[in-house]
């Protein structure tokens, strides 16, 4: 060996020749021995430092889950299912391709969703509302799907209103109108929008919101009072639907 010439990588070699051949003669003492393993252990925690940023480097972007699937390891249908992409949740996406499949970052490392599962636009929540089903009741499909999508996207909204025997024009008698009911004002904004943004897929055609009304085509315009803050819609957003038009 021509240990002179040599660094510390040298020496921690040479102590692992140390520990496995007993009858090596090398001029390295106790101390030597303690430096190099210390040097042998930060070395060997390098890579799992390194793996976060080299990964960061890896996603592309985001794409929505539109049905649940699963993660898997290699592209293709037979290949280890590890894991599942969860329905209305998004997954970084390395920019890869391959056949019918998307390559994802799970826990960090490259896998597989199928590309039909996955969508660049945020989809509509369509199950059953977790805060209860009996709003539904008397809805017409339309309405219906505006409480779930709503219900989805703003789950912190705890009480709607539904079919009511009210003013026949608000739609609420035949089961075409929502009741969202909210005070805070850029919840209440946010709201309205998510139910404006997505009208035609909702089958919405009349927000009344804080004393305004939109519709489509025309936009917003202001609304008379009607004397009460819940008459005024301060209280709640108000969703008009068509009943069954809905195209999402
Ligand atoms: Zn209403």
């Amino acid at each position: 060996m021509v240990l002179p010439t040599l660094g510390v990588g040298a020496i921690a070699i040479a102590t692992a020749a140390v520990a496995t051949s007993p009858s090596a003669d090398l001029p390295v003492g106790p101390d030597r021995v303690s430096v190099a393993a210390s040097e042998v252990s930060r070395g060997g925690e390098r890579p799992v430092l390194a793996a976060p940023a080299a990964t960061a480097q890896q996603a592309a972007g985001a794409l929505w889950v539109a049905d649940t699937s699963d993660i898997r390891s290699d592209a293709a249908p037979d290949a280890v299912v590890l894991g599942q992409a969860e329905s209305g949740t998004q997954v970084l996406v390395t920019g890869v391709v391959e056949g019918d499949w998307t390559q994802v970052l799970y826990n960090d490392v490259p896998r597989w969703v199928a590309t039909s599962t996955l969508t660049a636009e945020e989809p509509l929540g369509t199950a059953p509302c977790s805060h209860g089903s009996g709003v539904e009741k008397g809805l017409q499909p339309d309405t219906i799907k505006v409480y779930r999508a709503v219900c989805a996207k703003f789950p912190e909204i705890t009480t709607y209103g539904g079919r009511a025997a009210r003013s026949n024009s608000s739609g609420h008698p035949t089961g075409r109108a929502l009741d969202i009911m909210n005070s805070d004002k850029a919840r209440g904004d946010a709201i309205a929008q998510f139910a404006i943004d997505n009208h035609e897929k909702l089958g919405v055609t009349q927000v009344i919101w804080r004393q305004r009304i939109w519709e489509p085509g025309s936009g917003w315009r202001g609304m008379e009072s009607r004397g009460s803050a819940t008459a005024n819609h301060m209280d709640h957003v108000h969703v008009t639907t068509s009943g069954d038009a809905a195209t999402g």
